[in-house]
């Protein structure tokens, strides 16, 4: 199963992901830790990545759809993935639909989006707080930690994205207004695409995905035979 979280940087997208894949039983892919992960490991790719990442830019598409793809290949990924920050423009959905149709699987069962306004989305940002072990995030005044600066899962400190700051995180809202927007006519045309208010509270977002995920997930684990 391969499902696609859709929504600007800040929607909730990795706050959701985190909550819901285990229970799809699908693994939670995200490109934006994919690639925090390789600059952190000091790799060719995070080399690559990091100057567009600080500026607010997107990696250049054949790096992030190659990234990807071998992700995908991966064990951890043979029941399926939930795609978070990609694809990211059209290019890259168009690889992956070319890459699912002919190796994975049977393309894409359905692709989130979640919705949130653009100025609550910079709050978001502004305040958002990242465990460098899980990536799980946390926000000082919407979503805070039970203990102030510390992981509930690891109990590790706490760190704010270089990138979260108010000139950059606008910079990417507009790249995502420009880059990223088209998607949701590109999968709306296709009929995956699924609406969800991004702006409740985060247990009744979550209600509200599984509202629509769950009979899939029940879908593939009927018996193939009565
Ligand atoms: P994305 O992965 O889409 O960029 P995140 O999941 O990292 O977004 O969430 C961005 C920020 O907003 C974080 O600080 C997070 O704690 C907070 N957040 C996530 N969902 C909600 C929600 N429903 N209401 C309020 N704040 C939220
Ligand atoms: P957010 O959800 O807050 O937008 P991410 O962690 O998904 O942040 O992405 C952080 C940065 O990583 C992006 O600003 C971009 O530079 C890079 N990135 C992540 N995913 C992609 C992608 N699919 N295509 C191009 N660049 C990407």
């Amino acid at each position: 199963m391969y499902l696609i979280l859709l929504g600007a940087p800040g929607a909730g997208k990795g706050t959701q992901a985190k909550l819901i894949a285990d229970d799809l039983g699908v693994a939670h892919v995200s490109s934006g830790d994919l690639f925090r992960e390789n600059i952190k490991n000091n790799t060719p790719l995070g080399l690559e990545a990091k100057g567009y990442m600080n500026r607010g830019e997107l990696v250049p598409d054949a790096t992030v759809i190659s990234m990807i793809m071998s992700h995908l290949g991966t064990d951890a990924c043979r029941r399926g993935a939930l795609l978070d920050g990609f694809p990211r423009t059209i290019a890259q959905a168009e690889a992956l639909d070319a890459a699912l149709y002919s190796g994975f699987d049977s393309g894409i069962q359905k692709v989130i989006y979640i919705k949130v306004e653009t100025e609550e989305l910079l709050n978001r940002l502004s305040g958002r707080w990242i465990c460098p072990t899980c990536g799980s995030s946390y926000h000082e005044v919407k979503n805070p930690p039970k203990v102030a600066g510390l992981c509930d899962v690891e109990s590790t400190a706490l760190y704010q994205r270089e990138d979260d700051k108010r000139s950059t995180a606008e910079n990417r809202l507009q790249v995502y207004f420009n880059q990223t927007m088209p998607l949701i006519e590109f999968y709306a045309a296709q009929n995956l695409l699924v609406e969800i208010n991004g702006q409740q509270e985060v247990e009744d977002v979550k209600v509200d995905i599984m509202e629509v995920l769950t009979p899939l997930a029940g879908e593939r684990s009927k018996p193939l035979v009565a």
